[in-house]
């Protein structure tokens, strides 16, 4: 018996927000959640590099992915980057809660895990701010539950944790309520997206799009091995300086595969790293966070 939560890529999405489906999260788990699913356990990481100096979005990733001494990940359903990016980790049984209760009720199989990005010391984002309240009060609309059952970490367990830090669980739980009962403001206005690239009359058609700094690109892309393209790569290059780069390739699906970049230049030289786009990869999200300036690339072949 027992369920899983495939959902809770449908209820990340309703935030309007971007999100980031790490490869295998339906079968990355430690077996299935219960039957009723009561609430949600909001926390933050305690992750390890204080913003805005680290290298990504969500450093804590691996962590959360697949856990640590002593304890085998997943450690939690989502994660919650810096820039309001929502990454799926799990659809099933996390260790995220250890002992403690909320409403009287007890245990990992019965509450929905949220790990959001933070050194600990409630410096939050704007973007993470907005969204996290969003994205309990969209699983909320899922699970059926009030906002009665969304509790912090700190409320759960109050003698051993302080998170999520910062968070004001009562106003938290305000804001939910306020979603749910105006649902159709609950996702937010604005859409982040650039245009798909164009496929012109060359063998090999290359859309370069400038970065520098830190930031964000979510990269549209009917690509991979369909009927627009035989074949498509993303790129990246630096112009100076060091960079990293996260990159998520998602199809309608769920997450394919995603990898990460160090780019280092030399004399005013960096080497190109590629990866193809594999059939079916709709959607590219690429963290970056460069000392200069670099540039990502779209190389498309026709058919
Ligand atoms: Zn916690």
């Amino acid at each position: 018996m027992g369920q899983f939560l495939p959902w809770l890529l449908d209820a990340a999405r309703e935030t309007g927000y971007p999100v980031a489906e790490l490869a295998n999260w339906r079968n990355h788990h430690h077996g299935p959640m219960a039957n009723h699913v009561h609430g949600v356990i909001c926390h933050h990481t305690a992750g390890p590099d204080p913003y805005p100096g680290a290298k990504n979005d969500f450093p804590s990733i691996s962590v959360i992915r697949n856990g640590r001494a002593g304890l085998a990940g997943p450690l939690a359903q989502y994660g919650l980057g810096w820039n309001g990016t929502v990454y799926i980790v799990s659809a099933g049984l996390s260790y995220h809660a250890g002992s403690g209760s909320w409403k009287g009720v007890s245990g990992n199989q019965y509450f929905i895990g949220i790990e959001a990005e933070d050194k600990g010391d409630g410096d939050w984002t704007d973007e993470q701010l907005d969204c996290y309240p969003r994205l309990v009060a969209s699983i909320c609309q899922h699970l059926k539950a009030g906002p009665e059952w969304v509790c912090g970490h700190k409320e759960y367990a109050p003698r051993r944790k302080i998170d999520p830090a910062g968070i004001n669980m009562d106003q938290m739980r305000r804001t939910i309520g306020y979603y749910l009962s105006e649902p159709n403001k609950l996702r937010r206005s604005g859409v982040i997206g650039i245009k798909p690239p164009p496929v012109i009359g060359e063998d090999v058609a290359v859309q370069s799009i400038p970065i520098s700094g830190q930031g964000l690109l979510p990269v549209i892309c009917p690509v991979g091995g369909g009927a627009i393209t035989a074949a498509a790569w993303i790129s990246a290059t630096i112009a100076e300086g060091t960079g990293h780069l996260r990159c998520f390739a998602q199809s309608d699906e769920g997450g394919v595969h995603d990898w990460e970049w160090h780019l280092e230049s030399k004399n005013g030289h960096c080497p190109r790293r590629w990866g193809p786009l594999r059939d079916g990869v709709t959607q590219v999200i690429i963290h970056y966070n460069l000392t200069g300036r670099g540039v990502i690339g779209i190389e498309t072949k026709p058919r």
